[in-house]
Parts: structure tokens; C-alpha cells; sequence
């Protein structure tokens, strides 16, 4: 048996992001179990200076479980280009400055990709779940999903760069496609899926 099996009565998203802490708490939603979220709790965000998806995970769901005392589920991810080295990469939500302003970072990956020669327009989403608990006991598990660099942004469901990411074997962006539909095959669908298996079996099926 997984030494990680979840059974509190709460678990707490160490994100500030609204868009991932809407779609972590549907995921959540058959466990039964109360969800807090980092506001709640007046969190500060933490240095992420990992330099991996897995290790800024870590360094939000340590954080947050240390402060409140409440296990906690954090979330780091991004998405990288193979034209552009990977870039954005862990630094996804930076490209989009202090504003978070997506149009922009979006538009900042037009221009660099359309400066390469015989772009490829491959690109991934990757997401890295850390479940912390008080005690410092962790685990951190990540999906990924391929797709191409599609422009201009189509869509106005999901969040950040959505509109530009056309997932391998579908002729809509993330955010043209239904939430529920993206939360069955995304990058953060794949990790929940690992997470489940060993921290939540009783969702497993
Ligand atoms: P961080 O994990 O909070 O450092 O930020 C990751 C950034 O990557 C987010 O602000 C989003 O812009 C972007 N991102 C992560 N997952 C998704 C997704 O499912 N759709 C669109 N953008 C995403």
C-alpha cells in the first residue's frame, strides 16, 4: 500500500492563481473533503527559484503546509516551445509581468517564434503536483501533454496561454474546447491521474 494514501478531513491549494485553483478544486470535488485556498489563509507566494516544474512545486506545497498546518496541494506549471529552447518553461507566469497580462506573453511568443527559421511549432504544456504534508512528508508527480503553437489566440474558455496551445490530434485550442473536456486530457488531468492512484485510490476507477 502507497505510504502516501490521503485521509484528512481538508486540503488546502497553495495557488493564488484563479484559473488552476477552479479547475484543481472540480478535480478535488469527488473526494468530499474540504478545499482551502492560499487566500484564504492570506499566503505570501514563496520564492520559486527551482529551477524544474517538480522542485517549484515542492517549494509551494512545503511552504504552505508549514504556515497553516494543513496539507497542501500545489500546482507549478507551464508551457515550453522547442523553437525558443523550451522558453517560457518555469518562467511562463514571469513572461506574462507584473500585470499578468497573457495577451502580452502571447504575443511576445508570436514574435520570437516568427524570428526562427523553419519553426517547428512544437510545444508542451507540463504540470507538476506536490501534495505536502505538516510533517515535511511529500510527493510530486507531473504530466505533459504535446501539442503546436497556433495563431492568433482562439478562445476565450480556460486561462493564461490556452488560446495558443492546440493539443497532438485536436483542431481546437484549449480554450476553444469545453472545460471538462480540457480537465479529462490535460497536462494537469495526467498528473492528477498519477496523484490519485497513489494518494486518493478511492477515486481511482
Ligand atoms: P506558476 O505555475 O504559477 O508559476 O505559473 C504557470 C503559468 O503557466 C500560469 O500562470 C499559466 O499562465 C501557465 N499555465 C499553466 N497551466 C496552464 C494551462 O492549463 N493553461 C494555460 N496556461 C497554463
Amino acid at each position: 500500500m502507497s505510504k502516501y494514501i490521503f485521509n484528512s478531513k481538508k486540503i488546502l491549494i497553495a495557488s493564488h492563481n484563479i484559473g488552476k485553483v477552479k479547475e484543481i478544486k472540480v478535480l478535488l470535488e469527488p473526494l468530499k473533503i474540504e478545499v482551502l485556498s492560499a487566500d484564504e489563509f492570506n499566503l505570501k507566494e514563496p520564492i520559486e527559484d527551482g529551477l524544474s516544474f517538480e522542485k517549484n512545486a515542492l517549494i509551494k506545497s512545503s511552504y504552505a503546509s508549514k504556515i497553516t498546518g494543513i496539507p497542501s496541494l500545489s500546482d507549478d506549471s507551464g508551457i515550453c516551445f522547442s523553437d525558443l529552447n523550451n522558453e517560457p518553461g518555469v518562467y511562463s507566469a514571469r513572461w506574462a509581468g507584473e500585470s499578468k497580462n497573457f495577451d502580452l506573453a502571447m504575443s511576445k511568443i508570436n514574435v520570437s517564434i516568427n524570428k526562427i527559421n523553419n519553426p517547428s511549432y512544437d510545444c508542451f504544456f507540463v504540470c507538476a503536483l506536490s501534495l505536502c504534508w505538516p510533517n515535511g512528508k511529500n510527493i510530486t508527480v507531473s504530466g505533459k501533454i504535446d501539442g503546436k503553437f497556433s495563431w492568433p489566440p482562439k478562445g476565450d474558455l480556460g486561462f493564461g496561454y490556452d488560446p495558443i496551445f492546440k493539443p497532438l490530434g485536436y483542431d481546437k485550442t484549449f480554450a476553444e474546447m469545453e472545460p471538462k473536456f480540457k480537465h479529462n486530457i490535460s497536462h494537469r488531468a495526467l498528473a492528477f491521474k498519477k496523484l490519485i492512484r497513489l494518494c486518493f485510490p478511492s477515486l481511482d476507477n
